[in-house]
């Protein structure tokens, strides 16, 4: 491999995410990981500090935050693992947000190793939601309370171009099933063009996800043989394009399980940081999904997967690193997994998903079609009340964006500390019309409880006063839909 220089403001790939500079990187943290001083001034630095009325977290370097990974000294992961939960505190409140991923078609020309959607399988069954269908799917998932959505597509530029995409996006804003309503569609599809993501950001969708799966160039062209995803600087240098085509949050991945984790790691935070260098704002959210079982998928086949214990500590590293941004974890966690990571930095959680084509119309989960086997299959309502019994407010909220508060409008707004004036009210505004419209006896019962308590934190008065108003009239007057 040519020795490429690193320069976090290039847009060239292998420069951003630099092979030398990501070794030099796991040596560094390597040597550094019993140096006690050193992780001491690193995770005090990613401390929160109160400056004024502003919560400040300095975040960390891709270098510094491979320090911590590497340091395996138990009351220092400890300390890590409470500066965490400080970090995604003093940032995001107690509010946890609730998305589904919606799966238009599985048809794929891509060959990836890991995914059972590769063009090779043909044990699988192909299939492609009409609009109909989409209907049918998203009313599904209006009746069970969800209010924001990841869509989610194989390549296929025959089957499911970009106008297909956008036909669906428009479909699912356009289904209003009894009080329901899809107010964010975030669309994960597969690497694009300028010209497509301006489509995208027209059709006015919340965040453009991508998953690098691995940074190692590598190792990325021996997972993806075959199709356009082959291409490793088109994949890497697709979000530049995406805020180039006019959108401003885009979701950051990597599969965890495929490579190397610290290298990952490092190439994660290294993108992130490529992000803010060259457009001022970083990722929105990170997503940190590891390889699962799934139909001819067998995960033993990549012999890099993570302990749960590894799995928790990339996930409170991110937190200290990124501390501004979304951390997703979704249904391909257990419910035991999913618990410890919400007190390590996650903010966004999938729940009741279902990850077959067409699978929330049918009354029984199908697997035929799953892209891979979820975990955690309790019901939305289940995560809703378990959320609560964990002392986290399950959000529908999609204000910011609505309210136009996204890209570094976000930063600001989150880093200012008005959360607990707009966005905890918010949160409980939306849990009391998930209550009202959708939630068993029990959990209604107890979310009242919990919005009454929740509501007594409010700092500004009239705040207050008008989030109390409006929570009763979704009561009681069937009034919908108040943000801040
Ligand atoms: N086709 C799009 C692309 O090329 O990026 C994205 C859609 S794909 C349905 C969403 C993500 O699912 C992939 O980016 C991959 O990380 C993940 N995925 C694929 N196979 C998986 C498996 N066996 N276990 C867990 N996640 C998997």
């Amino acid at each position: 491999m040519t020795d490429k220089r690193y320069d976090p403001k290039s847009l060239k790939a292998e420069e951003f995410i630099n092979d030398k500079e990501i070794r030099d990187t796991l040596k560094y943290a390597e040597e550094n990981k019993n140096n006690i001083e050193l992780i001491d001034s690193i995770i005090d630095k990613a401390r929160p500090k109160k400056n004024g009325n502003e919560t400040v977290c300095a975040g960390l370097t891709h270098r510094e935050a491979s320090v911590l990974l590497a340091c395996d000294i138990p009351e220092k992961i400890e300390e890590i693992y409470r500066v965490a939960e400080e970090i995604k505190l003093a940032y995001y409140g107690n509010r946890i947000v609730i998305f589904a991923p919606l799966y238009l078609s599985n048809y794929c020309v891509n060959g990836c190793l890991y995914c059972p959607y590769h063009n090779q399988n043909k044990d699988i069954p192909r299939k492609k939601l009409t609009q109909d269908e989409v209907r049918a799917e998203v009313i599904a998932l209006q009746d069970m309370g969800h209010k924001r959505l990841a869509i989610e597509s194989g390549e296929d530029p025959v089957n499911n171009p970009i106008e297909y995409i956008l036909e669906c996006i428009d479909t699912i804003y356009s289904v209003h099933h009894k009080n329901g309503d899809i107010r964010r569609v975030n669309v994960n599809i597969a690497a694009t063009t300028v010209e497509n993501y301006r489509k995208l950001k027209d059709a006015g969708i919340g965040t453009y996800i991508l998953f690098q799966e691995t940074y190692h160039k590598e190792g990325y062209e021996k997972l993806h043989p075959t199709g356009p995803k082959h291409n490793y600087a088109y994949h890497t240098e697709a979000m530049d394009r995406a805020m180039e085509g006019g959108i401003d949050d885009v979701g950051l991945g990597v599969l965890f399980g495929l490579d190397m984790y610290r290298y990952e790691f490092a190439g994660l935070l290294m993108h992130a940081e490529h992000l803010e260098a060259v457009h001022g704002v970083g990722p929105h959210t990170i997503s940190v999904p590891r390889v699962k079982r799934a139909a001819d998928i067998d995960p033993s086949d990549f012999d890099n997967s993570i302990s749960d214990e590894m799995f928790a500590k990339i996930t409170a590293c991110i937190r200290l690193a990124v501390p501004y941004t979304g951390i997703i974890i979704s249904t391909r966690e257990s419910e035991q997994v999913r618990e410890k990571l919400l007190r390590l930095g996650v903010s966004q959680v999938s729940g009741g998903s279902r990850t077959s084509v067409g699978g929330y119309a049918e009354a029984e989960r199908p697997h035929d079609t799953e892209q891979f086997d979820v975990s955690d299959q309790r019901t939305l309502d289940e995560v809703v009340s378990w959320l609560m019994d964990n002392g986290h407010i399950p959000s529908f909220c999609t204000a910011c964006y609505r309210e136009g508060r996204t890209g570094d409008r976000f930063m600001s707004f989150c880093k200012s500390g008005q959360i607990l004036n707009f966005c905890h009210p918010n949160a409980l505004m939306t849990l009391a019309e998930y209550l009202a419209d959708y939630a068993e006896p029990d959990t209604k019962e107890k979310g009242v409880r919990f919005i009454e308590r929740e509501l007594e934190r409010v700092p500004k008065e009239n705040v207050k006063e008008i989030a109390k108003q409006n929570v009763r009239d979704i009561f009681e007057a069937g009034r919908r839909d108040f943000r801040f």
